[in-house]
């Protein structure tokens, strides 16, 4: 099987093609990321109307590459859910529309399940059933994979996704008028501007949630901690409008170490669950970290450090198949014609869901464990 696949759920407009190897046979991306990062946010209309006048191009400059024709391919995978509605639309009509044309399959798909199955492209040790924690600008989740299209979700966040806070902690700290960072996500410049402290435990924040027994996320109030130390440090120095705040390196380094302490202890919580319920088999027990903030090393080094600790084998995809791409889609694409799953050639009536939850929630039984 070889399968295009188109992923327009947020800000990036991407188109890849597959084949049942793993071999990315074409691949194109358009990324929005520097509009909105001047605009300090993703403005839904006009993610849309960037999406709607790149989707022809991108998708045709991956076919292209691929030096193929449609007709050597096999069915066209394009997220349906969850994303912003504006843009899951202009991918879904652009698919379906491809797919009448050309008379192949359409195969709808859903972004967070692509996410966590890419680790699998690359890396035939990514067993089902597997453990995946997925942090990224729009979501926080840890899950098990099961199969293909089954999935149990363990936590989510309650509030901000990961990405979502350095994001905001980096604006809010001016990140963008230090030189050399005006070009990063909120996210890279955090994770630089750390990288250029003295002392990380010099602001003192509070771990969330220590005394939760779910393995639930929470952001929101790091983020508020972080900030009133901000507020702070501007009343007492007296600080000119655009320059950085005053020890604004020590400030990033404390909060990206709380960041990764919190996600750490949720992780090895929900490990500990997933032995217990006996939902991953002792002796393959792999943890697969994707989305935006995977990128990040130093929470990636403290998740390796409790993948050690418990006997788990950490896997994290290239950076580039981490984020928003089209490549994720067309392999869950080829995931699903694998196993002849979700492949339609009656589509019309499917649509759309901007929220969709991933699998099934055992965020219950997880609380009431013992
Ligand atoms: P979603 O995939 O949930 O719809 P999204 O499109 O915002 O959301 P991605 O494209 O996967 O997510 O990732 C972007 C997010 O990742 C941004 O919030 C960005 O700040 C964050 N990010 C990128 N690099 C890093 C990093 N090194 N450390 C922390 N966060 C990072
Ligand atoms: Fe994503």
């Amino acid at each position: 099987g070889i399968i295009l696949g188109i992923e327009t759920s947020c800000d990036d407009t991407g188109c890849a093609i597959v084949d049942t190897e793993g071999n990315i046979l074409g691949e194109s991306l358009n990324s929005q990321h520097l509009i909105h990062l001047n605009n300090g946010g993703i403005i839904p209309p006009i993610a849309k109307d960037l999406h709607r006048k790149h989707i022809e191009n991108v998708v045709d400059e991956a076919v292209a590459l691929a030096n193929l024709s449609f007709d050597d391919i096999d069915a066209i995978a394009t997220t349906v859910k969850p994303g912003l509605p504006l843009s899951l639309l202009i991918g879904m009509r652009y698919g379906k529309h491809l797919c009448r044309k050309f008379k192949k399959p359409f195969m709808p798909i859903h972004h967070m399940e692509a996410h966590a199955l890419t680790a699998r492209m690359h890396d035939p040790t990514v067993q089902f059933p597997f453990l995946v924690l997925l942090i990224s600008g729009g979501h926080c989740l840890l899950a098990v994979a099961v199969k293909v299209d089954k999935f149990l979700l363990l936590g989510e966040s309650i509030d901000d996704a990961p990405g979502e806070a350095f994001d905001k902690v980096a604006r809010r700290m001016k990140l963008k008028n230090l030189p050399e960072y005006s070009q990063l996500s909120g996210g890279q410049a955090l994770e630089l501007a750390a990288s250029k402290a003295n002392d990380p435990l010099h602001y003192k924040l509070t771990i969330p949630m220590l005394q939760y027994k779910n393995c639930n996320f929470s952001f929101a109030g790091i983020k508020s901690q972080l900030l009133y130390q901000v507020i702070r440090e501007e009343k007492s120095k007296d600080v000119a409008a655009d320059s950085p705040i005053p020890g604004v390196y020590d400030m990033c380094a404390s909060f990206q170490l709380v960041v990764t302490r919190h996600i750490c202890h949720r992780v090895q919580r929900g490990m500990e669950y997933a032995e217990r319920a006996g939902l991953i088999p002792p002796d393959k027990k792999t943890l697969v970290v994707s989305g935006g903030a995977a990128c990040n090393n130093f929470i990636a080094k403290g998740l390796s450090m409790v993948c050690g600790e418990l006997g788990y084998k950490m896997v994290r995809p290239q950076p580039k198949l981490c984020t928003d791409n089209g490549v994720m889609i067309a392999w869950n694409g080829v995931e699903r014609w694998k196993e002849n799953i979700g492949v339609y050639t009656d589509f019309e009536n499917i649509t759309i869901e901007n929220n969709a939850p991933l699998g099934e929630s055992l965020i219950e039984e997880v609380e009431n464990q013992r």
